[in-house]
């Protein structure tokens, strides 16, 4: 097994980019890691399991992606800054051409952003993958689930919905006419994009975050739940792209309320920042809308365009549910 491990090491050792804050990286029994002074460590870790999370024959590069990408949303919702990642690998055999694949989406994504893979554990096993991600933020800078107050607008970027329907794309639940929309759909389900710069720039402007990925209504939920407040939603304001709008409008809500993978941000934001949201909004690429509002009485009430109330089927994703 050693040589097995050592051609384990030969693809990730000295890979990606190399940060001058690690003096120590992959070789030795720990990395060891520079914290600029006046920063706190955001550290965030992620699973990946084979047949829960994906499918059992995802592609490499695409799952290399993701493993990664999904632990970036986590430090963009804290608003933190990306800087180390480690990897814990178990792998039903040691497969060059897999781990060549999977090197090839992870390492793009971690150029992209400068973060370096500083070590991680390698194991025999069913295919599971674990990221942890390191991340800095001015001490008491970060953003968390439970400043929204009620007056907040309730924010989100992109277009939540389109993982989930590429999801169900995938699992035949979905039939699109339209090959250009169902392509898109199925790459915002494999290759989402990490809000980093959008959280960095919603430091000092949210007054909570979280990233979406078990559908806008459990996610905000779990905001509602950290700042004992609630909210209303109105599905008229909901962003759609033209693939979501292929979907139809129910579907697109549904996608969009209790689908999940979709790694925007979800913030809240109190009404007088809102120029100064836009001002910095302009640079995004993914655009942001406001959705709803917080409230003082508890619960999420969901209106349809007609004002209306739109009543959700079904939660989000829970794995013990
Ligand atoms: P140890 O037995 O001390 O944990 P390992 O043989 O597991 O040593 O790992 C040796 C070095 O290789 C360590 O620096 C570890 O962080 C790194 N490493 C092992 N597996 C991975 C992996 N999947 N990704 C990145 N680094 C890894
Ligand atoms: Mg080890």
């Amino acid at each position: 097994m050693a040589s097995e491990f050592d051609l384990i090491r030969r693809h990730f050792q000295a890979h990606g980019p190399q940060r001058p804050d690690v003096p120590l990286g992959i070789g030795d029994d720990c990395a060891l890691l520079a914290v600029p002074a006046g920063h706190q460590l955001a550290v965030s870790l992620d699973l990946l399991v084979s047949g829960v999370h994906f499918f059992a024959d995802a592609a490499p590069e695409a799952l290399g992606h993701k493993a990664l990408a999904v632990n970036l949303s986590d430090l963009a919702a804290a608003g933190a800054e990306p800087a180390w990642v480690t990897l814990g690998l178990t792998l039903p055999e040691a497969d060059e051409g897999w781990l060549e694949g999977f090197c090839r989406g992870f390492f793009a994504l971690a150029a992209r952003f400068g973060v370096q893979l500083v070590g991680g554990d390698t194991t025999r096993g069913p295919l599971t993958l674990a990221v942890q991600a390191h991340g800095f933020v001015p001490a008491g800078a970060a953003l968390l689930r439970s400043g929204a107050r009620p007056g907040d607008l309730v924010c989100v970027t992109g277009t939540p919905g389109e993982a989930g329907a590429g999801l169900a794309l995938k699992l035949g639940r979905l039939a699109l006419a339209d090959a250009t929309a169902a392509a898109r759909l199925i790459d915002r389900l494999e290759r989402p994009s990490p809000r980093v710069a959008q959280g960095l720039d919603l430091r000092g402007l949210a007054s909570s975050c979280i990233d979406v990925s078990d559908g806008l209504a459990q996610d905000l939920g779990h905001i509602l739940a950290a700042s004992g407040v609630g909210a209303t939603l109105e599905l008229g304001r909901l962003p759609c792209s033209p693939a979501l709008a292929a979907c139809g409008e129910a579907a697109a809500w549904r996608f969009a309320l209790g689908g999940g993978d979709d790694y925007e941000l979800l913030f809240t934001l109190p009404p007088a920042r809102l120029e100064a949201l836009r001002t910095r909004a302009a640079g995004w690429d993914c655009g942001v809308t406001v959705i709803g509002a917080i409230e003082a009485e508890a619960g999420l009430r969901l209106l349809r365009p007609d004002a209306s109330s739109y009543f959700l089927e079904r939660g989000g994703y829970d794995h013990f549910g």
